[in-house]
């Protein structure tokens, strides 16, 4: 591993970044604000009407190799994106503003890689309030660990990739069915 003074140069060019980051693209953005969410935690919202095709923000992060990405996914680290054939990245910093955009399975962006850079991009026209959302994209393996609450009407109740939704409807009304005053309004229940 790297010696003490890579480590401090390293420490230094990420605070570097950090600043950077929260000069440029967090304080400065002018498509988002991030407040509380009904959805998760805090969020990002339009602060203006954001035109569909937009590049509104950078994910930025961390590039790590493959193997380390692994650690990482099993240390419970969501926030890592597939870059290419050799690396990802990890979006769990402070100086990613992107982090707080919540899935949605209803989203009105998506995550793009555009020559070797994540861009969240606007699906359709956005507007004032409305909370910026895109597909995590998460496999469906122990997609029963990732329940979702985006309130969308067609939510399928896990963060899933869209690929998966079938698959995750299939198996969900294949499970016993709780009582319904419980859950009344699991969208695999209204399937026909
Ligand atoms: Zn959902």
């Amino acid at each position: 591993m790297a010696a003490g003074n890579r480590q401090t140069s390293k420490r230094k060019s990420e605070t570097a970044a950090a600043e950077a980051a929260r000069g440029t693209r967090a304080s400065e953005s002018p498509w988002f604000e991030i407040r509380p969410s009904n959805i998760h935690g805090l969020g990002a919202f339009a602060s203006r009407t954001i035109p569909a095709g937009t590049r509104i923000v950078e994910y930025l992060g961390e590039i790590i190799s493959k193997e380390e990405s692994r650690r990482r996914l099993q240390a419970q680290n969501h926030f890592i994106f597939d870059l290419d054939e050799t690396h990802d990245l990890d979006g769990n910093v402070e100086w990613n503003p992107a982090r707080f955009i919540n899935h949605s399975c209803s989203p009105n962006c998506e995550a793009q890689n555009i020559e070797g850079r994540i861009w969240i991009v606007a699906t359709r026209k956005i507007p004032p309030g409305e909370e910026l959302t895109f597909n995590y994209g998460y496999d469906i393996k122990d997609y029963q660990d990732y329940p979702c609450r985006c309130g969308s009407p067609n939510c399928v109740g896990y963060i899933v990739a869209e690929e998966y939704f079938e698959e995750v409807r299939r198996r969900e009304s294949r499970r016993a069915r709780p009582p319904d005053e419980e859950r009344p309004s699991e969208p695999f229940q209204r399937r026909p």
